[in-house]
């Protein structure tokens, strides 16, 4: 069966793409019509996530992700081609029409209307295990809920339910509003027993629904309440076509809008946080299910928090007091380094979660724990100087060991000198040692600034989406020497004639970005630009064919694309040698610095000779990066 044509360009016409991408991101004008946000497939903390409703078209500069509305929510949501259209009609309220198609050759998509009937078997369990929620075998999961300060009214605002005994209670009253065993498996609801029937998944257990961040029922987190019950104290929905533990955040839907509007995301541990929370007037808390918090979790929340063109929000972790909260701070500090400055740490000091803080002290406990946060880099520094005897001098010098080189790699330098300062107040040491300390940790051989990419890429470390080369594509805008090498790689694809032996001079070592280097390498095995037919796309698929990743393969697109940066009085030949210029001398710098380095760390009495040679080596180069740099785009750093 296949959706009428007529029918999906309706369901196109109908959903506004910057509503429905709204619900998953924040949006700013952008100009021009367009609106830009933090892209949902791919790690960045400036906006390279571009929406233009005119056309109904998105595109991620970023990772090349980009398509219409329908599009938008297959990779979004996870769905087929099919499923996707099914949910824009429910949502824009259009009655689909099929036709037999036979088996042609058309996309295999997943049963018709699968993720509309899960979304349905889901809802319906909710509102089952509400229901159930008043039963007299249900009292245990009541008491549970009053000891913890939520009555009955609560319980209902938070659609809490309980999953009754009797093994297949809710699969015979589902399969009595005609679902499928198929479709109960699927959406985690039902599985197969020992002896091959099938059975509820939850059982005497208390519920909270677990809903996406549009609002539909997903999945359920379930706690053990009786003392019989030899299950784990928490059961999840195993991960199925709607439910992905990685991202899901109990609490979105109700939190997403005061996390846009309050620029803050509070996230907690458990089910009965969340609800404390909301409940005590911070409704921008969350937690994550049955599973770490993790980097898709906080990709999530980045999204929402996105404020005109950077994350201008908190991210604030109410871990436990003890030692696991004191692990999980340090494993978010690793993580969590690009947002360091944003990153915040709420821990009572007796240890007790917001949960408990509400029933023991009330309301404005809670939102004072919140309101204390502190830095996480702050947090982490003080954790770990805990651990040692500053009395003894041999404490505070292995402390400062400790410590030193997380100063040394917090990424954002400007930080550096202040943690150095608190550092040195935490440990009673003079600044001078420990500044010392922090410049000695920060030396190469570590990971950082080995690689000579001024702006950096925008992507760190994300390693869930399949985005090996994408993760490594530079912004336009993004620093000047990716610039330059974008315009470079531009004139190469469009004007080839022009850019031709100059660009070919250039190798590959002349790029900081993968992506660009990658492409780099592509028109070298093409030929090189001086040897290309001519622009257009005889040439671009010549380099396209030696990429493998669609990513770089829309890149090539792109650049074939994009106009060359307009310069107020150059003509564009004339550009093109000064870009051309530029890419050089940078690249020339790039060396001079390495061969520095090189120098300073050398001995010049125990090598003459080979000080000497590098020495030689870096005045000539000098001298012909300072006459690139004359050359180059002028007034440009
Ligand atoms: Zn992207």
């Amino acid at each position: 069966m296949r959706i009428r044509n007529e029918d999906i360009a309706l369901v196109r016409d109908r959903s506004a793409i910057d509503e429905i991408v709204g619900e998953h991101l924040q949006l700013r004008r952008a100009g021009g019509g367009s609106l830009k946000g933090l892209c949902p497939f791919h790690d960045e903390k400036s906006p390279s996530f571009q929406v233009t409703p005119t056309r109904g078209l998105y595109y991620c500069f970023g990772c090349g992700n980009g398509g219409d509305v329908i599009r938008f929510v297959e990779q979004i949501e996870h769905l087929s081609f099919t499923e996707s259209v099914e949910r824009l009609a429910t949502r824009a309220g259009i009655q689909l029409r099929y036709e037999d198609t036979g088996s042609g050759p058309g996309r295999p998509s997943a049963p018709a209307g699968q993720r509309g009937r899960l979304v349905e078997a889901n809802k319906l369990a909710a509102a089952f295990y509400a229901e159930q929620l008043a039963s007299d075998e249900a009292l245990p999961a009541r008491e549970f809920l009053a000891v913890r300060g939520f009555d009955r009214e609560v319980a209902e605002q938070f659609d809490c339910g309980f999953a009754p005994g009797g093994w297949d209670t809710l699969t015979r009253a589902l399969r009595a509003k005609a679902f499928t065993e198929t479709e109960l498996t699927t959406a985690g609801l039902a599985k197969q027993s020992s002896r091959g029937t099938l059975i509820d998944r939850f059982h005497r257990r208390l519920l909270w629904p677990i809903r996406d961040i549009t609002g539909d029922v997903i999945g359920f987190g379930a706690r053990r309440i009786f003392d019989d019950d030899e299950g784990p104290k928490y059961l999840n929905t195993p991960d199925t076509p709607l439910y992905k533990k990685s991202h899901v955040l109990y609490g979105i839907e109700r939190a997403k809008g005061d996390i846009a509007r309050r620029h803050q995301a509070v996230v907690v541990e458990g089910y009965t946080d969340v609800m404390a929370c909301h409940l005590a007037g911070i409704p921008t808390a969350i937690a994550s299910c049955g599973t770490a918090f993790g980097v898709e979790h906080i990709g999530v929340l980045r999204r929402l928090l996105m404020d005109q063109d950077e994350l201008r929000g908190e991210v604030i972790y109410t871990f436990d007091g003890d030692a696991a909260g004191q692990a999980a701070a340090l494993k978010m500090f690793g993580e969590d380094q690009r947002f360091v400055a944003q990153t915040f740490v709420a821990i009572e000091p007796d240890g007790r979660d917001p949960c408990e803080l509400r029933q023991d002290r009330g309301d404005e406990a809670v939102r004072d724990l919140i309101a204390r946060r502190v830095p996480l880099v702050a947090f982490v520094l003080r954790a770990t100087v805990a651990r040692y005897n500053l009395e003894t001098a041999e404490g505070r010098v292995t402390a400062l060991q400790r410590t030193a080189p997380m100063v040394a790699h917090i990424k954002d330098r400007g930080l550096r000198p202040e943690y150095a300062r608190v550092l040195a107040g935490l440990l009673g040491m003079d600044m001078e040692s420990v500044i010392a300390e922090v410049r000695r940790a920060g030396k190469p051989g570590q990971a950082s600034s080995t690689n000579g990419s001024r702006g950096g890429s925008p992507v760190g470390t994300q390693a869930a989406t399949p985005l090996t080369a994408a993760s490594k594509v530079a912004r336009p805008d993004d620093g000047t020497a990716s610039m330059v090498e974008r315009e470079a790689l531009k004139a190469a694809m469009q004007r080839p004639a022009v850019a031709g032996p100059v660009f070919d001079a250039v190798g590959p070592a002349g790029y900081t970005q993968q992506a660009y280097r990658l492409l780099r390498i592509a028109i070298a095995d093409a030929g090189g630009a001086s040897k290309a037919p001519v622009s257009g796309p005889a040439w671009a698929e010549a380099v396209a064919a030696g990429l493998d990743e669609p990513v770089l393969v829309s890149l090539v697109t792109q650049l074939c694309v994009e106009p060359l940066k307009p310069d107020s009085n150059k003509d564009e030949t004339d550009y093109i040698s000064a870009v051309l210029a530029r890419l050089q001398h940078l690249a020339a710098n790039r060396e001079v610095a390495a061969l520095k380095g090189q120098l300073q760390r050398m001995n010049p009495v125990d090598a003459p000779e080979d000080y000497q040679r590098i020495f030689g080596e870096l005045i000539s180069l000098e001298q012909q990066a300072k006459l690139l740099g004359e050359r180059g785009m002028g007034g440009q750093p």
